[in-house]
């Protein structure tokens, strides 16, 4: 393509400095202009078509182009476009948010406090848990326990929070009160002949010598994302969670599930938490609140949780946060027509049943000697590729081949994302099962395109 001084291409290049993006590869290649959406489709600027097989950013759940959405926000903007929530101020579609993410959440979340973002949120957990232990007297128990892989966000905290070096190589991150312990992902660190039975005990014990080493009395919560996601995809060992709540539980220490990815039916049942069974004293969603058509997160907690921070807002006479977005107008009243959609077109069971047609279609290439696992759950799946499949060896340079993979969908008309040695897979909760077939159709090519490169 041919780039005029003056093209958009040329104008993003000087001036847009992208989110993850290396910015000299960018200069060389220009930016991908996608300008329009329908259903699980994008259209970039040359006019070509792409399943959008990662929905976005895992987040597009009703599909581009729903006219209910557009005309939510329109009605919103017209009767008031902006409010805030700051001192004592309300707006109908936050409080009717509010209400209805309490009703549908896992039992014991009972309070809601909104943000922009997912990493926002994060932020807000790690800010909220350290005022309610301060509330309680608590002023030792500070730490958080994340895992290795695990991804929270890229705001100070939240990037503290996530274990992947790529959000902290280069920022000074994390900062100390984050201890990260082993990802529970089998394929990878589990060790030979170790059951997943097995595994999740090992890693409920290391959770546990984790606590004991830093003192219970300085453990405030620990942190994961029910099912891994942009670490790559990884379903824990089957009863990782029950094991690690027990932990949690003999120690007084808080269990977050940020449900960011996985909240609103992405694993065919509406919260992760009811998949794996979790009872979590927080929970942060977003994305699929909205299908991403505006920014919107929400951090749900427990009464408990409530009354501390309440006991000491009084006591110091405010609860110092909150963002000028917090609880938006329109951004709410999205996500309210956008859970009515959800509900009405029963998502959450089509993504079931899309997802347990993606899971299937996907398993074959298990034996594709290019790759060393296929895994996920639900409407949310991955293919792992290797250099070796008896060894598990990389690639090296890790990430080379699974980008090349990504490279060669894209130039078939499929959008998927490459996490290192890995392809995610996470379209819209729309598709229907033709369209499944469609995308593993197209995958398919792309996969053997890479097996010639490779040689
Ligand atoms: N938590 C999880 C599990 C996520 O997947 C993400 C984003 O992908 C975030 C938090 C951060 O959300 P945001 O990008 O809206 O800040």
């Amino acid at each position: 393509m041919t780039v005029l001084p003056n093209s958009l291409h040329a104008r993003d290049v000087a001036y847009h400095f992208h989110p993850y993006t290396n910015a000299r590869r960018h200069e060389r290649v220009g930016p991908m202009i996608i300008e329009r959406g329908a259903g699980i489709h994008v259209y970039d600027d040359q006019g070509r078509e792409y399943i959008e097989a990662m929905a976005g950013l895992w987040s597009v759940g009703v599909g581009f182009g729903e006219g209910r959405l557009v005309e939510a926000a329109a009605r919103q903007m017209s009767r008031l476009p902006y409010y805030h929530t700051f001192t004592h101020k309300a707006h109908e579609p936050s409080i009717l948010l509010a209400e209805r993410l309490v009703r549908l959440s896992p039992e014991g979340l009972d309070h809601v406090f909104f943000t922009n973002s997912g990493s926002e949120a994060n932020d807000t957990v790690v800010k909220l848990v350290w005022y309610y232990n301060n509330a309680l007297g608590r002023s030792a128990k500070k730490t958080f326990i994340a895992r290795q892989g695990g991804y929270h966000g890229i705001t100070v905290a939240a990037a503290s929070l996530t274990g992947l070096p790529t959000n902290q190589r280069g920022f000074d991150l994390p900062l100390p009160f984050v201890r990260h312990v082993t990802c529970p992902h089998a394929y990878r660190h589990a060790r030979a002949g170790e059951s997943e039975e097995a595994f999740a005990d090992r890693l409920a014990a290391e959770l546990e010598a984790v606590i004991l080493e830093e003192g219970p009395e300085t453990v405030a919560a620990f942190i994961g994302e029910p099912l891994m996601g942009a670490g790559g995809v990884l379903p824990p060992p089957r009863t990782y969670w029950e094991k690690v709540q027990a932990v949690c539980r003999r120690h007084d220490v808080l269990v977050v599930a940020d449900e960011v990815i996985t909240g609103f039916g992405r694993l065919g049942t509406l919260f992760a938490c009811e998949h794996y069974g979790i009872r979590p004293d927080m929970m942060v969603v977003s994305k699929q609140i909205t299908s991403s058509y505006q920014p919107l997160a929400a951090v749900l907690f427990s009464d408990a949780i409530y009354q501390g921070l309440a006991d000491h807002s009084e006591a110091i006479g405010n609860f110092g946060h909150g963002f000028t977005g917090s609880g938006h107008p329109v951004a709410t009243a999205v996500a309210l027509e956008n859970l009515a959609i959800i509900e009405e077109r029963g998502l959450v069971a089509n993504a079931a049943r899309s997802g347990a047609r993606l899971q299937q279609a996907l398993a074959p290439f298990a034996e594709h000697p290019l790759v060393g696992e296929v895994r996920g759950v639900g409407l949310i799946a991955a293919v792992e590729i290797v250099a070796d499949k008896a060894s598990r060896a990389k690639f090296d340079p890790p990430g080379r081949v699974a980008f090349h993979l990504f490279e060669r969908a894209q130039a078939h008309g499929l959008i998927v994302r490459a996490i290192q040695d890995t392809v995610a897979f996470c379209p819209p909760m729309i598709i229907t099962q033709a369209e499944v077939d469609e995308l593993v159709a197209r995958f398919a090519l792309a996969l053997e395109e890479t097996a010639a490169w490779v040689g």
